[in-house]
Formats: C-alpha cells, sequence, structure tokens
C-alpha cells in the first residue's frame, strides 16, 4: 500500500481552506480564465483561506513565450493576490518521477506503446491492452496507471467513483467505463496533466479546487488518483463556462482576445455579473480594489448556476 511519499506533505490541520489557480501558460488570460480565477479566489479568502497559483508549465510544445509571466502581471493588475511562491511544475520532474516508480513497484503502472489510431478505434477509452503485453522499453512508450481491476492490496478502490461538487451537484463515475487506464508519462517523454496536477495538489496541501467546468469530466480519475496515494481527496467545484457567440469555451485555441488590464476593474465586474453576484451598476467603472472589496464582501457561491459543461 502507497502509505507516504517524500513529495507528499502531511494532512492539513481541519479547518485549514487551501485554494489554487492553476494556469497552463499557453497563453494570455481570457475573460473565461479570469472567471475561474475569481470564483476560486474569492471563495478561498471568504474562508479565510490561503490562495495558491501554480504554473502547469509541463508541455514546452503547447506553451507561449512569455505567456507564464503575463499571466501573473495580469492576476496582478486585477488585484488577485496570491499567496507564498508560485509553483513551477517545470521545477517539479523529479517528484512526479518519484511518484511513477511508487506506482511501478505496486504494479499499478505498465508501459504502452498504442497510438493515437489504436485508441481511436477502441472508441476514445483505453481498454487495457498493453496490461498483459510485453513492451520494448527500448523503443517510445508511455506509462499508463490502472483505474480498474487493480492489485489486491488495492482492491477497495475498485469501485465507482461518487463525489458532490460544490457547484454541479452529486457526480459518479464507472473508471472503466468512462475515463480507461489514464497516461501518466507520454510516449514523448513528458509527464501528464492527470499526474502532476494531483501530485502537485497533494503537496501542497490543496483542501478545494475550484476551476473550469471543462474539468468536471476528469474529476473522478483524478479523485481515484488521491485515494490511490493515499492522501485526503480535497472539495470540487466547477465553475460554468464563457462560451463564445458560436458556443463554444473561450480558449487560447479558439483565440479568445486577452484581457486588457487597463479595463480591470471592468473586467472584475462583468466577471461578479456573470457568475451571478449582480455587482452594483455604480460600481462598473470603478478600480480592481474597490470591486473586489465589493466582491469579497458580497460573495455567494450558491447564487451561481450549474450551467454549461464542456460540449
Ligand atoms: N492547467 C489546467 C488548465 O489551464 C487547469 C488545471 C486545474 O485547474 O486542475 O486548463
Amino acid at each position: 500500500m502507497i502509505t507516504s511519499l517524500a513529495t507528499l506533505s502531511p494532512l492539513n490541520p481541519p479547518d485549514t481552506y487551501v485554494g489554487r489557480f492553476a494556469p497552463s501558460p499557453t497563453g494570455p488570460l481570457h475573460f473565461g480564465s479570469l472567471v475561474s480565477a475569481l470564483v476560486s479566489y474569492l471563495h478561498a479568502r471568504m474562508h479565510k483561506g490561503s490562495w495558491l497559483v501554480r504554473m502547469e508549465d509541463l508541455d514546452p510544445p503547447r506553451e507561449q513565450a512569455g505567456a507564464a509571466d503575463a499571466i501573473l502581471r495580469c492576476l496582478d493588475e486585477h488585484q488577485l493576490h496570491w499567496d507564498g511562491p508560485v509553483l513551477y511544475q517545470s521545477q517539479r520532474l523529479s517528484a512526479y518521477e518519484e511518484v511513477l516508480e511508487t506506482l511501478r513497484n505496486e504494479d499499478l503502472l505498465y508501459a504502452c506503446n498504442c497510438t493515437r489510431q489504436d485508441l481511436q478505434a477502441m472508441g476514445g477509452i483505453y481498454n487495457g491492452r498493453c496490461r498483459n503485453r510485453t513492451i520494448d522499453l527500448d523503443q517510445p512508450h508511455a506509462w499508463r496507471l490502472k483505474l480498474y481491476d487493480l492489485p489486491p492490496d488495492y482492491a477497495a478502490l475498485d469501485q465507482d467513483v461518487c463525489f458532490a461538487d460544490l457547484i454541479q451537484g452529486e457526480q459518479r463515475q464507472n473508471l472503466r467505463d468512462t475515463a480507461g487506464d489514464q497516461i501518466l508519462k507520454r510516449k514523448d517523454d513528458l509527464f501528464a496533466y492527470q499526474l502532476a496536477v494531483v501530485v502537485d495538489d497533494i503537496a501542497q496541501q490543496v483542501t478545494h479546487i475550484i476551476r473550469g467546468n471543462d474539468l468536471l469530466e476528469v474529476t473522478a480519475r483524478q479523485i481515484f488518483f488521491f485515494r490511490l496515494l493515499g492522501a485526503a481527496v480535497p472539495e470540487f467545484g466547477h465553475v460554468p463556462l464563457v462560451l463564445n457567440e458560436q458556443g463554444q469555451k473561450l480558449s487560447k485555441q479558439n483565440l479568445a482576445p486577452p484581457l486588457d488590464s487597463t479595463n480591470a476593474g471592468n473586467n472584475l465586474w462583468h466577471a461578479l455579473q456573470f457568475l451571478g453576484q449582480n455587482p452594483p451598476l455604480a460600481l462598473i467603472k470603478a478600480s480592481a480594489t474597490d470591486v473586489l472589496e465589493w466582491g469579497k464582501a458580497h460573495w455567494h457561491m450558491s447564487h451561481l448556476k450549474p450551467g454549461n459543461r464542456a460540449p
């Protein structure tokens, strides 16, 4: 059984609240990311908790030069000030490798050389094909985590994952049917988001993960991973997505316009309005500090509607 890893820290004392915002530096912040950052910030501050920023810079081919600094500057200009130093995932590679090693020793991980086409032929959910195949480790291969039919020591985790999302309500997922074994290290040798996000949320002792609703789908597999690593499972809340006129999630990929920090107060006002908080019209041209003060004093998570899911 995995009981303790040097990379994972002890549990929080009761009543501690640690929230976080974890952008990937693939481009500048847009209105949708501001909305997610703002909810996690306000919810943390309402609980007198801390709010961390973690830069998820694990995928250099997708990153944009200067984006990490631009994101931090933009948060700062919107008066969303974080606690403590920013954690950069690019500096955590040895921690990820250590967790992989432990999983390998526990027979929870296996090498896989299936291609994207193979996965497509399986209908998009990996069917465990490489679990019992011998893979040439001198050739490019990924490492996959077993999510079902686990070794005997872990059999208790072999069940549907249920959780109550703070915004989206009760959720239940069967990981064999909806997720399949997950890649933790890719064929191109990069660590996968699914590994790094959980290892770091544990290491940073995050208690509340409030983020965009596009990640609701992957939450059950992350909860499974928290349990597998013997860690406390945080609370999750998934914020409705901001959609563009074509009904797509605002994203860097579909070229959502970057936030203009000269309108920081106005951006925050619109974000609060989107979140159903009804900020007074008198504040529409106010400074970021004033709008945020109002937001902190009047924050009601319950005004948020479950809203749209990722298409
Ligand atoms: N880095 C991820 C993203 O920008 C978010 C990860 C998370 O909040 O769990 O989409």
